[in-house]
């Protein structure tokens, strides 16, 4: 077997696509510069080798070997990026309903999920959450471009506790379903950080307190200690990873923050002590505050279980409360979507939802920028069109800052110095 895994890592380094010094100048009418808060006018972008060297204007002197993707009347962003998705889910098959497929068939979901997300203009994504290291697998085959698809920040499996939000709730005892992400004591969650470190995760997933789409808990239980959680905390940070904490209640919400976990995904029922302890420890907030809509429009049709919907409806309408609270009260606030609830691809349409509970469209843009690079900790690759990141632009046709919408109808998109999606 060892002999064939290196032939195979040969093929691959044959087929990976060549690395070549190339220049490219992108200009426009006007660029949303998220770091100033501000628009830049006729902006001029030079890119080499995959990143950015110069930002200045129009008129400023072009490399001779340089190609010129000129975008006219359009304004440019840096490439947006989605804080929580699950690229190898289909909201479709909801249910029961996904285990007419085979193990591997998430996969091949993913490899169209990636497509759709990189073309609506999400450049880079951290998907927290998804079975069998398929999102390793998904970052590998978009790296050595054989598919297109975002930069991937992978959780692999989420960790949670026996009958939590993220074990396999919904059989009966003598079905047994393999389940390498269930831990219940410290000592077995710090060994499932080191697992899955080892296996590709470059970011923790936690299931701290009960969800909406999982049979049998309520959604707003803890279902992990304190002890337990900062184990998993202690034992991430001392390995250079951070923690994504799936957390509605607000018994697990805080907690979690005291553990010192770095971002708290929905925080549907935080109230003004976990706003307080939120701020204390530096931790963001990752609110999916669009997706209960799709939910409850197209939910029973997808198969989602009819007790998943009633605890949409009691939580849907709070989240939102709760997003425009937390960002009255200055709490730092990411965009991330969990795509994958609802069809990847319509990442965008969460910018208005963010606008209608509260953000101005700079800070929701900023939110899928400045931020969630600061959250990743990859301001110096991604989040910014700044000198020395990566060059991943995107353009849309008219202002953003005047109608957010835009958004979803990204018509260029540009990936470390490659196009993704040309100008129609
Ligand atoms: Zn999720």
């Amino acid at each position: 077997m060892r002999k064939i895994v290196i032939v195979a890592g040969l093929i691959s380094a044959v087929l990976a696509p060549p690395v070549c010094a190339a220049t490219v100048v992108v200009t426009a009418a006007h660029m949303i510069d998220v770091i100033g808060g501000k628009t830049v006018d006729r902006p001029q972008v030079t890119i080499v080798d995959g990143r950015i060297a110069a930002v200045g204007h129009i008129g400023d002197a072009v490399p001779s070997d340089a190609r010129k993707i000129e975008l006219g009347a359009r304004t440019i962003l840096p490439g947006l990026i989605d804080m929580h998705v699950h690229l190898t889910a289909d909201p479709t098959l909801s249910g029961y309903q996904g285990l007419e497929y085979t193990d591997n068939f998430w996969t091949v979901v993913g490899v169209a999920n990636a497509k759709k997300t990189v073309e609506a203009g999400f450049t880079t994504v951290r998907n927290v959450g998804s079975g069998n290291y398929d999102d390793v697998a998904l970052k590998q085959g978009i790296e050595h471009g054989y598919i297109p698809g975002p930069r991937i920040v992978p959780a692999t499996y989420a960790i949670g506790a026996t009958g939590g939000h993220c074990d396999s709730t919904e059989f009966p005892p003598s079905v047994t379903i393999p389940s390498p992400q269930i831990g219940d004591t410290p000592d077995q969650d710090r060994a499932l950080v080191r697992k899955l470190r080892k296996y590709g995760a470059e970011v923790i997933k936690v299931c701290m307190t009960g969800g909406v789409l999982s049979k049998t808990d309520s959604v707003g239980a803890q279902q992990l200690s304190f002890s337990e959680i900062k184990a998993i905390v202690d034992e991430a940070h001392m390995l250079g990873m951070k923690v994504a904490v799936h957390a509605h209640g607000t018994d697990g919400i805080n907690d979690a923050l005291r553990a010192g976990v770095d971002t708290i995904e929905h925080a549907s029922l935080a109230d003004a002590l976990s706003f307080r302890l939120a701020k204390e420890h530096g931790a963001w907030f990752d609110m999916d505050i669009y997706d209960d809509d799709y939910i409850l429009a197209e939910g029973a049709k997808n198969g989602v279980f009819a007790e998943s919907l009633a605890k949409e409806k009691m939580i849907g309408r709070k989240q939102r409360e709760t997003f425009r609270a937390a960002h009255a009260a200055g709490v730092k606030m990411l965009f991330g979507t969990d795509g994958g609830v609802y069809p990847n691809g319509f990442n965008a349409r969460q910018f208005a939802t963010m606008v209608e509970w509260g953000m101005t469209p700079m800070e929701s843009i900023q939110a899928a920028t400045k931020s969630a690079a600061e959250a990743l900790g990859k301001t110096g690759d991604v989040g910014a069109i700044e000198t020395g990141r990566y060059g991943d632009i995107i353009a849309v046709d008219g202002d953003p800052l005047a109608d957010v919408k835009l958004l979803q109808k990204v018509s260029f998109v540009l990936k470390g110095g490659e196009v993704v999606k040309a100008v129609e």
